[in-house]
């Protein structure tokens, strides 16, 4: 590649590819935190004139830079790159530095590159330097390229669930926003979030009845997609299983029931507060601690430090009603939760999940909120349909938001095939390929594209995203940029 004109700091010095590293560092001096990527557009926008390319932006900020094909390449399908141009901005309190403040001090240790008491930007600045060093080497022989650079993934996919498809021509797209060194990833799940209204009669709490709190606390929750198959304990199942071991001993009404804090993840903690007859208090109390030590022998390999525990609470003065506690008691019990089908592509890959993430408690309405998630769509209706059951059965409703669709894996996909095969020849070994299960960005911009999408993710090894850890790995750097030249070379190469 033409190394002429090009220079980066000391830090840098050495590094190969050289217009890669002086691309990533004149990044790491631009403010790009996730809603405020203005100056690394504008950075974008100069470039792209200074180099005669069109760019196109649209509403929800996202750009498309249009690359002609190099000499003899002009008849090969479009394919677009894919990256995100925002990063999370974290930093040590005492650090002088600042991503948000474009103020990045790169660190080299050993195979190692990091910044000084900050998160580096690698993810996913690897991704937009790549893609400027690659077409602005004129002896890349590449097709048509469309660079597709999105916002604010890093705050829930908000650029690419803004994405105008239209901006997209081609029907091939590579992202560049894997973490992981060696891996071809070429399937995500798609998700939907549901609700469950239970609104169910409440009354006067009895003459003489005692308030008590029941909590579920210790597990170690994760994340209800990437981690659903580790069987960590949601905790308002947990905790729901205890109240019905304890309502069959010694009934109670329920006050209120709550717990997780997100979507996202696999509630770590949850209460509910229990109105109880005087004289029934020391029989719950111990049902309570019963099912505690069932749940806690349940879950001993996964959440050591899981437990379900009694305690004293503000005096209610309503509660739901008998027959409406019993009800709220099923309806938690009958809501799924965990993986529910494997991946047939993949050993050890989850295909379809779901979460309870959240329970709340208003007036009379209890609320569950769920995500689900597959790589199948066709899988999802089901999901859905055992949920709309269990609403159905406990007297309420079922409120559904599909989010994105999943992204089947197409082992037989001709993007993948070229992959396979630049990776072999270059590394002398084949590629892992597999899929994920939680969400990516090209899932969403597959849903916004009006066409079909031959897609794969690829990328290099990063440790620590999103905290002052954040920390990419030299060597994987360079073979990241020889598997992205590779391919962009060779598809068009077969197709032209
Ligand atoms: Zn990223």
């Amino acid at each position: 590649m033409d190394g002429s004109a090009v220079t980066t700091s000391p830090t840098l010095a050495g590094l190969e590819p050289t217009a890669f590293w002086r691309q990533f560092e004149t990044l790491t001096t631009i403010p790009r935190p996730s809603r405020n990527e203005e100056p690394v557009i504008e950075h974008v926008r100069a470039w792209a004139a200074e180099h005669g390319f069109e760019l196109e932006q649209d509403s929800g900020r996202n750009l498309v830079v249009r690359v002609p094909a190099t000499a003899g390449r002009e008849a090969a399908p479009t394919v677009v790159l894919q990256g995100h141009l925002d990063m999370v901005c974290e930093r040590d309190p005492a650090s002088p530095n600042d991503p948000a403040e474009g103020r990045i001090a790169l660190v080299r240790d050993g195979e190692w590159l990091k910044a000084d008491g900050t998160t580096l930007g690698a993810d996913d600045g690897v991704a937009i330097a790549a893609m400027m060093a690659l077409v602005e080497d004129g002896s890349i022989p590449h097709g048509p390229l469309e660079l597709l650079m999105t916002v604010a993934e890093e705050v829930g996919l908000e650029g690419a669930n803004a994405l105008d498809g239209s901006l997209v021509t081609g029907a091939t797209l590579i992202n560049l926003d894997s973490e992981e060194d060696g891996v071809l990833t070429v399937g995500c799940a798609g998700s939907t979030d549901t609700w469950i209204r239970v609104d169910a009669e409440r009354e006067a709490c009895s003459e003489g009845a005692v308030t008590l709190s029941v909590t579920c606390a210790g597990g170690l929750g994760g994340h209800s997609g990437s981690g659903i198959h580790l069987g960590h304990a949601n905790a308002i199942k947990a905790l729901g299983r205890a109240l019905r071991e304890a309502h069959a001993a010694a009934p109670f009404r329920l006050v209120s029931l709550a717990g997780g804090k997100s979507r996202n993840a696999i509630p770590r903690d949850a209460a509910a507060v229990c109105s109880v007859a005087a004289d029934r208090a020391a029989a719950f109390r111990s049902a309570v601690e019963a099912a505690n030590a069932v749940i806690r022998d349940a879950y001993a390999k996964t959440d050591p430090g899981v437990s379900v525990s009694v305690g004293s609470a503000d005096a209610a003065t309503d509660a739901w009603t008998d027959e409406a506690t019993a009800r709220l008691l099923d309806v938690v019990a009958l809501v799924p939760t965990g993986p529910l089908a494997l991946s047939p592509d993949f050993d050890g890959l989850i295909e379809t999940s779901t979460s309870l993430g959240e329970a709340a408690t208003d007036g009379g309405t209890l609320t569950l909120h769920s995500l689900s998630r597959s790589s199948n769509d066709s899988a999802m209706p089901e999901v859905i349909a055992t949920l709309a059951a269990a609403a159905r059965l406990a007297g309420g409703t079922l409120e559904v938001k599909h989010n994105y669709h999943g992204w089947r894996p197409d082992l037989d996909s001709p993007l993948l095939g070229v992959a396979k095969t630049v990776y072999e020849r270059l590394f002398g070994e084949a590629p892992t390929i597999t899929g994920v299960h939680a969400g990516l960005e090209t899932a969403v911009i597959a849903t916004k594209v009006p066409r079909h999408l031959d897609t794969l993710a690829l990328g290099l090894q990063i440790e620590a995203p999103h905290s002052p850890d954040e920390r990419v790995s030299i060597p994987t750097v360079e073979r990241f940029w020889k598997l992205l030249v590779g391919v962009v070379d060779e598809y068009s190469a077969e197709r032209s």
